[in-house]
């Protein structure tokens, strides 16, 4: 079985071709520049075939850009399948389900009509997502069913306590203004290789996910469901990030809009943009460069890190309370998977709730590891994560029926 994987941007689409069975990945690459001047990047994963890298394909639209994608797969020399009847179905990235999708869907018209609804929700994704859907209904037609795979849909069993925020009622009745929680898929693909790995069923364990990346969330996995996560209403909350400031004291915003004068559009450029780890050190939005920074003696770089670390390690801790224990904290994404400098110093202190790391196993990066000591109640994971693999496996059931 061969699933396409698609994440539509609005002016750039990401794309695998895979199997869900057996994890076998086939072709993978990028349209970039839809709409300007079209660049297509294909990296077939079979020896011999040839990659294209940014090269000019005039895609003015998204139906383009998938057209080029499926030209690519079933070319005669390059491609990695005979024919486009060799891709069984879609599954597309959607950024927000809102309350209305608590799992992935087969995309009808009335999906369809309930993401359009969702659009308020997450304006600057969940068009680009609708786009790349019409797009492979023009090019591929309606008979290669495709499915819509949610960032949010793995937090919807969180609890109303969880999820309310303490503002009037109405603002949740009326206007769904509550913690919806991002990253869905990929806590939920991490989450059962947790288990896995720990040879026991989702069900049986409490986990602590940590998708740190440029983006980063945590989240308290209580057999198998998600039941707290730190992302909220939108992205921008939880953990300091790349560039995004988390949680904040919402009395800054007035206070700093009247100093500077600043409207709403302006402050929330810098509490997305401008703010985060690159705010506090002034260096860098890439923890790698601050990790760089900091050796040659900025300490601002060093605060970053540290604020951020502090973040993930109180998350930690409440969650393991929110749970009444955990079983195993997981590590993934681009920091949780490669920084064994900043995994050790999460989970530093935390001793005192089973927690002991073993430096020498932690010393890996990008691979499926058991990084605590043998006799450490809590296991500690680093998890690589794989977001369209989890895509295509959500897909493939749902084909299947
Ligand atoms: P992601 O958003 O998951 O792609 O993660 C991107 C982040 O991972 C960037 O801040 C990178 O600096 C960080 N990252 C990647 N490799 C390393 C590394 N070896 N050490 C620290 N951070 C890393």
């Amino acid at each position: 079985m061969n699933i396409l994987v698609i994440n539509a941007g609005s002016s750039s689409l990401k794309y695998q071709l895979l199997n869900p069975e057996t994890g076998v990945l086939l072709a993978k690459g990028l349209c970039e520049r839809i709409g300007i001047d079209g660049k297509f990047t294909y990296k077939p994963q079979i020896e011999g075939k040839q990659v294209l890298d940014a090269v000019d394909v005039a895609m003015p639209t998204h139906s383009e850009a998938i057209q080029a994608v499926l030209n690519a797969l079933v070319d005669k020399d390059n491609g990695v399948i005979g024919s486009m009847k060799e891709i069984d179905a879609v599954g597309h990235r959607v950024v927000h389900g809102g309350e209305a999708f608590n799992k992935s869907v087969l995309i009808t018209d009335e999906v369809m009509k309930a993401l359009e609804d969702c659009i308020p929700l997450a304006p600057l994704h969940n068009p680009a997502n609708i786009t790349g859907i019409n797009a492979c209904t023009a090019v591929m037609g309606k008979d290669v069913p495709q499915v819509a795979v949610f960032d949010t849909a793995f937090h919807q069993t969180m609890p109303a306590k969880a999820y309310m925020y303490a503002l009037p009622y109405e603002y949740y009745e009326n206007d769904k203004v509550r913690r919806y929680g991002f990253h869905g898929t990929s806590h939920k693909y991490v989450s059962q290789r947790a288990a896995a790995m720990l040879g026991k069923k989702p069900e049986e364990l409490k986990l602590i996910s940590c998708h740190l990346g440029n983006g980063s969330s945590v989240t308290a996995v209580d057999g198998g469901k998600s039941v707290d996560t730190s992302m909220g209403f939108t992205p921008l909350a939880g953990l300091p990030m790349g560039t995004r400031a988390g949680d904040l004291d919402a009395g800054i915003l007035q206070y700093l809009m009247n100093k500077y004068d600043m409207n709403i559009d302006t402050m929330l450029d810098i509490l997305n943009k401008k703010s985060g780890v690159q705010g506090v050190s002034g260096v860098s939005s890439d923890f790698r460069d601050l990790e760089n920074a900091h050796k040659d003696g900025n300490e601002r770089a060093g605060l970053a890190v540290d604020m951020f670390n502090y973040g993930v390690k109180k998350l930690i801790g409440a969650y393991a309370a929110a749970m009444g224990g955990v079983d195993a904290i997981i590590f993934t994404a681009g920091v949780g998977e490669n920084s064994a400098s900043q995994r050790l110093d999460i989970a530093s202190g935390l001793e005192f709730m089973g927690v002991k790391m073993d430096a020498e196993a932690n010393n890996v990066r990008g691979k499926e590891a058991v990084i605590s000591a043998a006799d450490s109640k809590v296991k500690v994971l680093l998890i690589p994560t794989n977001e369209e693999l989890m895509i295509a496996m959500d897909t493939a059931s749902i084909v299947k029926g």
